[in-house]
């Protein structure tokens, strides 16, 4: 059996792209450059959140998964 997980999920291509950018709050403008996103999945969507470490305001991105949806199982959390 060779068959490993074809394709990244949209979910970790969007949490990537995220991670390669840096980070500017939305409240101070600080600008954090080593953080990351939390990512979670609600249904067909995927939520991103992330703490400044300045501020402690939290900011929230979500967006949602087009393609994917066959692969969003329920209960498959890592
Ligand atoms: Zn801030």
């Amino acid at each position: 059996m060779s068959s490993t997980n074809r394709g990244t999920s949209a979910f970790e291509r969007l949490r990537a792209r995220f991670d390669g950018e840096p980070y500017v709050c939305d409240a101070c403008g600080r600008v954090d450059g080593e953080g990351s996103w939390h990512a979670a999945t609600s249904g067909s969507a995927v939520v991103y959140r992330r703490r400044c470490p300045s501020c402690g305001v939290e900011s929230v991105r979500d967006y949602r998964l087009s393609s994917d949806r066959d692969q969003a199982r329920p209960g498959t959390t890592r």
